[in-house]
């Protein structure tokens, strides 16, 4: 799709203004036209901060995926499992957080209708003696809306996920990761002088790898050198490679200079939903870098975006440093300083696989202590 920005009219535009309106963003006196103008952007912009979405007020493809979702509401149509093109959006979300809440599994709460939304609502319709047919129509709506929730918080796909990582050991061999470098190819990412955030996170991504591998895991990376694959193909190549964790590594900008600093993002909703283990690396990560970098620690956050919400596996993305930041960016072209992030990031995974049974520090588990650790004997 063609991206839409201040200054743009036409049909596409007008489209984006009548949901805006319908969502209360945009005043209904302003509902018609077709002109992209300041209230819009304004409108956008609201819109994206509300959907933990990038705050740019220009709607390219997420943005436009998320102003379509969100013009559905529970109950204005029937939902079901299509195989060839799953549906998306806000009632899907809101019918995935029902079912997690009454303590069915309908996977991650992304906001599509998949396989698994499909069997956990079966499962529902089968308990409450509704016809078991997959589809979310009044019978099954009335049914969803009277039932109050058995427990909140401790919904079992959120449970599930932390089983996985117990199970798994603590040991980091054989465990696959896909490493993200953000951007690439043509697009360079945040680009200021001839420091290119593309080549960072490549070069960063490739240092971590090295590091990954000797400890015997198997560590992918999402993209080649020259390519910029789509977010929603990053993450289909983590669910086609079945990872374990996926880690997409970026660096920030900003129009003020003074904006520095490191911060981690995992997979939560606004209705409180969360990937309880991508929150827990997107924590050791954040702590590790902030001690060990001296970079500012601006916190883990929850956000959907794409490679958060369509990865199956737990999945973080680090935005370390702010190339807009002269000190930051300084940080960041030296390769000794990306060296200091890798290892951080490293001993944050080996901590995730602990499962917190490590009283190190933060900050002083080195990479010696962690191959050290993968190659004690098994008591
Ligand atoms: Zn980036």
């Amino acid at each position: 799709m063609r991206v839409l920005r201040r200054g743009e009219d036409g049909p596409a535009v007008a489209e984006v203004r009548s949901t805006l309106t319908a969502l209360g963003l945009l005043p209904s006196s302003n509902g018609s036209g077709s002109l992209f103008d300041k209230a819009v952007e304004h409108a956008v912009r609201t819109f994206q901060q509300q959907r933990g979405l990038i705050t740019d007020g220009v709607v390219g493809p997420a943005t436009y995926r998320a102003l379509r979702d969100a013009t559905y509401q529970l109950g204005a149509r029937p939902l079901a499992y299509l195989v060839s093109a799953p549906v998306s959006g806000d009632d899907v979300l809101t019918l995935q957080e029902r079912l997690l809440e009454l303590g069915y599994d309908a996977g991650r709460p992304n906001g599509v209708f998949g396989a698994q939304t499909e069997a956990a609502l079966r499962n529902f319709q089968r308990d409450y003696g509704l016809k078991v047919d997959g589809i979310c129509g009044p019978e099954t709506l009335r049914a969803l809306r009277q039932l109050s929730p058995r427990a909140r918080g401790g919904s079992p796909v959120l449970l599930r996920e932390q089983e996985r990582v117990r199970k798994a050991g603590p040991r980091l061999r054989g465990k696959r990761i896909v490493i993200d470098p953000g951007h690439g190819g043509s697009d360079t990412g945040v680009t200021v002088g001839d420091v290119r955030e593309a080549d960072l996170v490549w070069d960063l991504a490739r240092r971590l790898e090295g590091r990954m591998v000797a400890t015997g895991m198997q560590a992918l990376l999402s993209r080649g050198r020259d390519q910029c694959p789509t977010e929603a193909d990053r993450a289909s190549f983590a669910n086609d490679v079945g990872a374990d964790l996926y880690l997409s590594l970026h660096s920030d900008a900003n129009p003020s200079p003074l904006a520095q600093g490191v911060a981690s993002f995992h997979f939560g909703t606004a209705g409180g939903s969360t990937s309880t283990i991508g929150e827990t690396l997107a924590g050791f990560i954040q702590r590790e870098l902030a001690v060990r970098t001296g970079l500012r620690d601006c916190r883990a956050h929850p956000k959907t975006w794409d490679t958060l919400r369509l990865t199956r596996c737990p999945a973080v993305r680090v935005e370390i440093g702010y190339l807009t930041n002269p000190d930051d960016r300084r940080r960041l072209s030296d390769p000794a300083f990306r060296d200091v992030v890798a290892e951080g990031v490293l001993v944050a995974v080996k901590r995730l696989y602990l499962l917190g049974e490590n009283d190190q520090p933060t900050g002083t588990f080195t990479f010696a202590d962690v191959l050290r650790h993968e190659l004690a004997r098994v008591e």
